[in-house]
C-alpha cells in the first residue's frame, strides 16, 4: 500500500524518482494552441503516438516503393510473416502462450470470427449472457449473432446486472444465474476491464464458473490489454480478443489481437470461417491444395494483413519489450492510488469513485461520479487543458498510463477539477 502526500512538490518528487520517467520522452503528447502538453488522460480511448512509429511505418513505405512485391520476402521485416515479429512480444503481454496468439483484423470483427467457433447453439443451449453495461459493440454483436442463428435478441441475452443503488457487478449474481440459466447458456462473453466502471473481473473464476455449467468463456480484453496484469492461458477461456490502439498506442483503428485457448490449437473440426492466410504456410502459395488448416490462433486468419497498421503495433510493442508489463503495472498502481488519494480529499459529498478500490480489481483508470454535474464540467476541464472522458449522465472516465502520464499531470488534473467545482458551488 502507498501512503501519499497533498502538494504540488510531492507530485513532482515522485515523478522524479520514477524509474519509467524517461519512458514520457518517447511519446508525441498532444499540445494546446499555446504549444503546452495538454493533460491526457483518455489512453483508455486512444492511446499515444510513440515517437518511433514514424520510422517504422517509414520503412515498410521506403520497402514497398523500393522493392514492390518483393517486400514479402526481402523487405527488412518481410511482410509474409510479418505477424509473426508480433506474436511474442503481444503473448507476453496478455499471458498467453505465443501459439494461442495472433494479430488480426479489428475487434469487433474477432469477436465474431471467435463466435463463428465457439458460440454453437442448440435448440436448448442457446443463450448468451454478457455484462449489463458491456460496451454497445460487443452487445450489438453478440445480438446479431442470436438473430443469425434464429434466436430472438431478447430472450437470447442474459444480462449480469449490477444491484440497485449499486455499478460494480458481484460474482455470487453471476453464480446465481448460472445456477438457474446455466443450462440454456451456450457463451459467456464479459469485458476483461469493464470500459464504464473500470472493474477488472477474475477471469479465471468466471471461466471456471462458466465452465461448469458447459458454457463457452470468451472476454473482450480492450480495456485490459496492456492495462493489467493478465494470464489468458491460465484463465482457461476459450478465446479473447482486444484492440491495439487504446492502451497498446498502436494508432487508431490498428489491428487487433486475438487468443484462442491451447486446447483448441489442433482442433480442426471446430466450425470456423476461413481464407488462405488460415491455410499451412507451407503450400499456401500452390494455390490449388486442399485446404489445410494451420494449427493455432493464427489459423483463425482470413486475409494477408495490412503491414501499415502492424508497423505501428510493433513500434509500440518494442517498447513494450523494453519495459515489460511487471513494472508498468507496478507504476500505474502507484499513480492510480495517488489520483484515488487526492480525489478522495474532496470529499465525499463531492464526488464518488465507482471503480474498485482494491488495487486488483482495477487498472489504471478511475471512473469518478461527481454530484450534481453535467456535461458543462467536462466542457470546462478541456478549456483548462485536460482530455477526459464524459458518460452521460454524470461519470468522468480519466486513465493515467504509466507509460506517458505523470504524477504531476494526474496532481493538476485533480486541482483543476477542484478549482471549478469551487466556482461552480460559488455561483449556485
Ligand atoms: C474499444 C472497444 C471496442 C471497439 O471495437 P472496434 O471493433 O475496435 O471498433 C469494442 N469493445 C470494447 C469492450 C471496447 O473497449
Amino acid at each position: 500500500m502507498f501512503t501519499h502526500k497533498t502538494g504540488h512538490e510531492y507530485a513532482l518528487k515522485q515523478d522524479e524518482t520514477d524509474a519509467l520517467k524517461s519512458f514520457r520522452n518517447q511519446f508525441h503528447i498532444p499540445k494546446d494552441t499555446h504549444g503546452n502538453p495538454l493533460i491526457y488522460m483518455t489512453g483508455n480511448s486512444l492511446g499515444l503516438q510513440p515517437k518511433q512509429t514514424k520510422g517504422y511505418v517509414n520503412q515498410e513505405l521506403d520497402d514497398w516503393a523500393n522493392l514492390g512485391v518483393e517486400g514479402h520476402t526481402t523487405g527488412k521485416t518481410p511482410w509474409l510473416p510479418y505477424h509473426e515479429f508480433l506474436t511474442e512480444a503481444m503473448a507476453k503481454i496478455v499471458g498467453a502462450k505465443p501459439i494461442e496468439i495472433v494479430v488480426m483484423n479489428t475487434l469487433t470483427a474477432n469477436l465474431h470470427f471467435m463466435m463463428v467457433s465457439f458460440y454453437q447453439p442448440t435448440k436448448t443451449r442457446y443463450k448468451i449472457l454478457i455484462e449489463s453495461d458491456a460496451f454497445p459493440s460487443d452487445k450489438y454483436a453478440v445480438e446479431s449473432q442470436l438473430r443469425h442463428h434464429g434466436f430472438d435478441d431478447k430472450d437470447g441475452l442474459i444480462l449480469w446486472q449490477p444491484r440497485e443503488n449499486e455499478e460494480l457487478l458481484r460474482y455470487e449474481d453471476l453464480e446465481r444465474i448460472l445456477e438457474k440459466e446455466g443450462d440454456s447458456i451456450a457463451l459467456i462473453l464479459i469485458g476483461g476491464v469493464n470500459y464504464y466502471t473500470g472493474q477488472f473481473f477474475d477471469l479465471k473464476r468466471i471461466t471456471s464458473l462458466g465452465h461448469q455449467h458447459g458454457c463457452k468463456v470468451g472476454f473482450d480484453c480492450a480495456h485490459a490489454a496492456g492495462n493489467t496484469k493478465l494470464e489468458l492461458h491460465d484463465s482457461g477461456a476459450d478465446f479473447a480478443a482486444w484492440c491495439s490502439y487504446k492502451y497498446l498506442n498502436s494508432g487508431p483503428g490498428s489491428l487487433a489481437g486475438c487468443f484462442v485457448h491451447e486446447r483448441h490449437a489442433h482442433n480442426k473440426d471446430l466450425n470456423r470461417f476461413t481464407g488462405w492466410w488460415s491455410h499451412n504456410k507451407k503450400t499456401r502459395f500452390n494455390m490449388r491444395d486442399e485446404f489445410d488448416q494451420l494449427p493455432g490462433a493464427e489459423g483463425w486468419q482470413l486475409s494477408n494483413p495490412p503491414i501499415l497498421s502492424m508497423a505501428a503495433i510493433k513500434a509500440s510493442l518494442d517498447l513494450f519489450e523494453t519495459v515489460g508489463m511487471e513494472k508498468l503495472i507496478a507504476k500505474s498502481k502507484k499513480l492510480t492510488s495517488y489520483f484515488e488519494f487526492l480525489l478522495n480529499q474532496l470529499g465525499e459529498d463531492t464526488i464518488r469513485i465507482i471503480t474498485p478500490t482494491n488495487p486488483d480489481e482495477r487498472g489504471c483508470q478511475l471512473s469518478i461520479q461527481v454530484r450534481n454535474a453535467d456535461k458543462s464540467l467536462h466542457d470546462k476541464l478541456t478549456e483548462a487543458g485536460i482530455i477526459s472522458d464524459w458518460r452521460e449522465p454524470d461519470v468522468i472516465r480519466c486513465a493515467p498510463t504509466p507509460f506517458y502520464n505523470s504524477f504531476e499531470d494526474v496532481y493538476l488534473l485533480v486541482e483543476k477539477l477542484k478549482s471549478i467545482l469551487n466556482h461552480n458551488q460559488l455561483k449556485a
